[in-house]
């Protein structure tokens, strides 16, 4: 019985998966087991009776005698080592491998013995080792992360107060950032007070809520070609002032929600130049085109006058007997209507340049306007045909007003010749006028070939002739020299006129101080 618990205890003790060593009071190995020997490399024999040391790594064994001493003055039962670290020994070939030792003592016939329980550690320590490792490099990346999260931070963080910056301080315009359905996301720039808008009452509001219908049409399609990918620049009229709206599609990731930048720019200035030039150029056009017309128009209408003084001067040569003064005063009469029909066209054109030009200056003098309308009439002189005669009755009226002499009697000479010119040979010609309220109210009056009723509307237009005055001369520029003598005097013209019966002329200008 005996002998089999012996063999048992053997078969158990050989058996085990941890190394067992028995030392006695002094140390010295009295007892291993098959797997310390695998582990530590070694025989039996060479190991029975030596120090317990002889397991422990060279640079240990001093200091291993210590506690080793310490445990024997008070054995109990412990794990071998500190806390947290672990033991190692020394193979027969010097290798040094992590190890874990438990402690139990025992006695035996008044002896004192030592039991270690020496587990092979190695596979355990590589990988708490690279575990470790792991656990540092992790440990490294996580820093590296966070550096890297913070710099990325505070560079998103200026980056975003630039682009704040930037954004409130756009000059002249809006930045706006919407969304698919036009919803605005963000809002900002320097245009926004000058519309006497607010950032907070347009943030999450349709942007183009604050258009009208017209300019809401414009935006809508730009969007339109925006969302399509197409990048949209359009020009929108809004409060009297002019903006370029510039639509982009804002690159975004595939889970971010689309999103377009808005941006306005004010151009009125440039606007106000272009149409300015625009305007100018137009009148150049159109000055270019006048001239060239009027010196065509004038060139045509001169030959007539000047071929008929060419004549009659020709034909005054042969009335040389003094019975025929009667025929020589016809002729000399033709030749005077003539010359009043060129001073007339060259006048037409010195004022219609002027006038064009804006360089008809407007005096505020004291006239007299009997003195005026008689000058006139004198001046006229050549103008009447046969028995034509203008009358102006004088009467005690008051006379005296405040203008400019100059552009009234123009106006007079104007509306008067018309007068003669569209009137028979036994045409008259009443000039009348009356000052009350402040208000000087000239009329001509004739009773010729009156206007007819489709020509009425464009009388004042440039270059307009009526289609019953093909055969007379004339430029068809007088009466538009007139309106714009009267407006610029601050007054109005109007007239009336029947076909065959006659027309009449009113003119309404202001006679104050
Ligand atoms: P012009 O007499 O040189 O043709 P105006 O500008 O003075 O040019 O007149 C424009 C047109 O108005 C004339 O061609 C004529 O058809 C019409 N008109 C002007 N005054 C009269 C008038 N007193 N009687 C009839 N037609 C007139």
């Amino acid at each position: 019985m005996y002998s089999s618990m012996n063999e048992l205890f053997e078969i158990a003790f050989n058996s085990a998966s941890e190394g067992l060593v028995v030392v006695d009071s002094s140390s010295e190995i009295i007892l291993v087991n098959k797997r310390l020997l695998e582990l530590f490399g070694y025989q039996k024999e060479e190991l029975i009776g030596q120090r317990i040391e002889k397991l422990v790594p060279m640079p240990k064994r001093s200091s291993h005698v210590g506690y080793r001493d310490q445990y024997m003055d008070n054995p109990h039962s412990r794990p071998m080592g500190k806390t947290g670290m672990y033991l190692e020994g020394e193979r027969k070939d010097g290798v040094v491998f992590p190890i874990e030792v438990s402690l139990n003592y025992f006695q035996m016939n008044d002896s004192r013995y030592v039991m270690g329980l020496v587990t092979d550690i190695t596979k355990r320590v590589e990988m708490e080792l690279e575990l470790k490792k792991a656990q540092d490099n992790l440990e490294k990346l996580n820093e590296e992360l966070e550096t890297l999260v913070v710099k990325r931070t505070r560079a998103l963080e200026e980056s975003q107060v630039l682009y704040q910056s930037i954004a409130s301080n756009f000059p002249d315009g809006v930045i706006n950032v919407v969304d698919q359905n036009m919803v605005c996301i963000f809002v900002d720039g320097m245009g926004l007070e000058k519309q006497g808008l607010k950032k907070s009452e347009l943030k999450g509001k349709i942007y183009l809520d604050r258009f009208n219908d017209q300019t809401k049409l414009i935006l809508e399609n730009a969007f339109k070609r925006v969302v399509n990918g197409e990048s949209q620049i359009c020009f929108i009229e809004n409060a009297d002032q002019y903006y370029e709206v510039h639509f982009v599609s804002i690159p975004s990731s595939s889970r971010q929600r689309k999103r377009y930048l808005v941006v306005e720019r004010n151009v009125t200035k440039q606007k106000l130049i272009e149409i300015e030039q625009a305007k100018a150029l137009q009148k150049e056009k159109e000055l270019g085109e006048m001239k060239s017309r009027f010196v065509s128009m004038a060139s045509h209408e001169f030959r007539t006058p000047l071929s008929a003084i060419l004549s009659s001067s020709s034909l005054i040569e042969k009335y040389d007997k003094t019975e025929q003064q009667e025929n020589r005063l016809k002729h000399t009469s033709r030749i005077k209507s003539s010359v009043g029909n060129l001073t007339d066209i060259l006048n037409d054109f010195l004022s219609f340049e002027k006038l064009n030009e804006n360089k008809v200056e407007v005096s505020h003098e004291k006239l007299n306007m009997c003195e005026l309308v008689q000058y006139a009439v004198e001046e006229l002189e050549s103008h009447r045909k046969n028995n034509q005669r203008i009358e102006f009755i004088k009467g005690e009226k008051p006379c005296v007003i405040y203008s400019d002499a100059k552009i009234l009697k123009n106006v007079l000479l104007n509306l008067l010749s018309n007068g003669l010119k569209y009137s028979g040979n036994e045409g008259v010609v009443n000039v009348d006028f009356e000052i009350s309220n402040g208000t000087l109210f000239l009329s001509v009056a004739d009773n010729g070939i009156g206007i007819p009723d489709k020509d009425q509307k464009h009388l004042f237009e440039r270059f307009h002739r009526a289609e019953n005055v093909s055969n007379i001369q004339g430029t068809g520029l007088g009466l538009n020299i007139v309106k714009k003598y009267t407006e610029l005097l601050g007054g109005k013209i109007s007239f009336e006129s029947e076909l065959d019966k006659g027309t009449t002329f009113y003119i309404e200008i202001p006679t104050n101080e």
